[in-house]
């Protein structure tokens, strides 16, 4: 897959410490309905996404569940869920 890091301005992960520990709801993924368009990647705040030809891995050490990545989702691919 193309390496496009280097040519966007992302956040860098933990910057704000350990995100993971203010969220409320988390994103699951689906893989079956993904097709790989980086758009979850691109969007997230805190550069907790990583995607590559095969899936979508969450680092929930640093999600903070704020929603965006499943708001943007085209395929609807990330759902939020409540955390028990
Ligand atoms: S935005 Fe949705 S379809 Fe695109 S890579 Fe992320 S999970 Fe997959
Ligand atoms: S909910 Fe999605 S966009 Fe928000 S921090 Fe977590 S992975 Fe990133």
């Amino acid at each position: 897959m193309l390496k496009i890091d280097c040519l966007l301005a992302k956040p860098s992960k933990g910057s704000a410490g350990k995100t993971g520990l203010w969220r409320t709801f988390k994103p699951i993924y689906n893989p079956e309905k993904c097709n790989h368009c980086l758009l979850c990647w691109l969007y997230c705040p805190e550069n907790a996404i990583e995607v590559n030809d095969e899936e979508v891995k969450i680092d929930y050490e640093y999600c903070k569940g704020c929603g965006i990545c499943a708001k943007i989702c085209p395929k609807k691919a990330l759902e939020m869920e409540e955390e028990e």
